[in-house]
């Protein structure tokens, strides 16, 4: 496999060269929350695959789920003026689940694409409601939405613009609410509220009538798992709300209980006009992904758009939305989401928080099943280690590899987003070997 993969497959967020050189790891099996791979050894699944596994792996009613529905239907388009009610109940399924003020859904085959279809979809809107200079797209620093020319455009992480072209105009980047690295002496709610006014700063210089919506999501994961301080979020509704500009969750990774809650903005306490999801709507068994659009939005649209020329030939394929019911039938039966707010969120919060006594961690934080530990040569100051940006991380992730856990590297620390069905040992497991 190794051998094959060298020679025939492409990594392109490695350096495929020194990959091949040293061996791309594989994986060959799942159960539960561990992965195999093809070295014989066992690693708790400390990231959910690519945050996507919240039910865990090996669940045969989620497979078996998708046969049925694929022996039925294999395929038809959802886009054009056909469903299968698969599709219907998924739509409906999520409406159920979502804030009460978001009853309608659009299927894609994964995040990137949900937020290209935010960008033609709000742009369609304004221009609908007769305000097509209401384009612009406010987003973050160092924020990932994405690997599409939109997503990576939206996306504020400086490595993803390095291509031509990108970002795509129309596109204006703030501060992030990471006070640590953009706040300096600032405390950290003087810099919630510093952030959330560099959102109004933005749209009032660019002038609240070229400005369509702020994309944020409610906790940065795959720029580190910044966790805004509690006024941040409600400071920068209020700001759209004064300049009628639209507020768009990006919830690829944060939806599906991941904070505790079924979507973090309910985590964060606030009320936005539409939602971008994949991942954990189906756990991983199948690509899916979409937008949760709010009433008040979809009154709007569905009056005044007319055709919205978009869709992918992939949204809400049947298997997907087979895979997606069973897995809501699992979250919902088996309380998944009360068991990340009220039990094992907590357990391991309790005891990955003390991490933070490492001599070489800076600061370790969660909420929900969502977690970062930062690591430093000096807890004092939390200077970043003085290797080139993100080394450290990268040499902690292949160490906890081999060590038997996953965990993601970032800048210079560590993240992890386990399955809701860790238990109790498997977490104590997971931080013995954090330590
Ligand atoms: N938005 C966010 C917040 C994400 O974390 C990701 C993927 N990590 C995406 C969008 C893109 O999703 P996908 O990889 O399914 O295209």
């Amino acid at each position: 496999w190794r051998a094959l993969d060298a020679a025939h497959h492409l990594h392109p967020f490695s350096d495929t060269k020194a990959l091949n050189a040293e061996g791309v790891r594989v994986i060959t099996r799942a159960e539960g929350v561990y992965v195999f791979d093809s070295d014989g050894n066992k690693i708790l699944d400390g990231m959910s695959g690519l945050w996507c596994s919240q039910v865990g792996h090996g669940r045969h009613a989620i497979v078996d789920a998708m046969a049925q529905q694929l022996y039925q239907l294999d395929y038809y388009n959802t886009f054009f003026k056909t469903t299968h009610p698969a599709a219907a109940e998924l739509a409906a399924a999520i409406s159920e689940v979502a804030p009460a003020h978001m009853n309608h859904v659009f299927f894609t085959s994964g995040g990137s694409e949900a937020v290209d279809t935010v960008l033609r979809m709000v742009r369609h809107y304004w221009a609908a409601l007769g305000k097509p200079e209401k384009h612009i797209f406010i987003s973050r620093r160092n924020g990932y939405h994405g690997s599409t020319m939109g997503g990576a455009s939206l996306g504020g992480m400086k490595p993803m613009h390095a291509q031509g072209g990108l970002p795509i105009p129309g596109i204006i980047h703030v501060a992030q609410p990471y006070w640590w690295a953009e706040g300096g002496e600032m405390s950290r709610e003087d810099f919630g509220l510093y952030a959330a006014r560099e959102v109004a700063r933005a749209i009032d210089e660019a002038g609240p009538e070229n400005v369509a919506a702020f994309i944020g999501e409610p906790i940065q994961g795959a720029g580190g798992v910044i966790i805004p301080p509690a006024n941040y979020w409600p400071e920068v509704e209020k700001i759209c709300r004064e300049r009628d500009v639209l507020l768009i969750c990006d919830e690829v990774i944060c939806g599906f209980g991941r904070t505790g809650r079924w979507f973090g903005c309910e985590f964060m306490g606030v009320k936005p006009d539409l939602i971008t999801f994949a991942k954990g709507v189906t756990s991983g068994y199948f690509p899916l992904g979409g937008v949760i659009v709010g009433d008040h939005f979809a009154e709007g649209f569905i009056e005044h758009g007319g055709d919205f020329n978009h869709g992918y030939t992939y949204s809400g394929h049947p298997g997907g939305c087979a895979a997606a019911l069973a897995n809501l039938k699992i979250m919902h039966e088996e309380k998944l989401v009360d068991r990340v707010r009220t039990d094992i969120g907590p357990y391991l919060q309790e005891r990955w928080l003390k991490l933070a006594e490492h001599p070489l961690v800076g600061e370790a934080r969660m909420v929900g099943l969502i977690g970062a530990m930062e690591l430093t040569p000096d807890k004092s100051t939390r200077a970043a280690f003085a290797a080139e940006e993100g080394t450290v991380g990268l040499i902690c992730r292949d160490f906890s590899f081999k060590e038997g856990l996953v965990m993601r590297a970032v800048r210079d620390g560590m993240i992890l987003a386990p399955p809701f069905t860790l238990s109790h040992e498997e977490a104590d497991e997971l931080v013995a070997t954090a330590w």
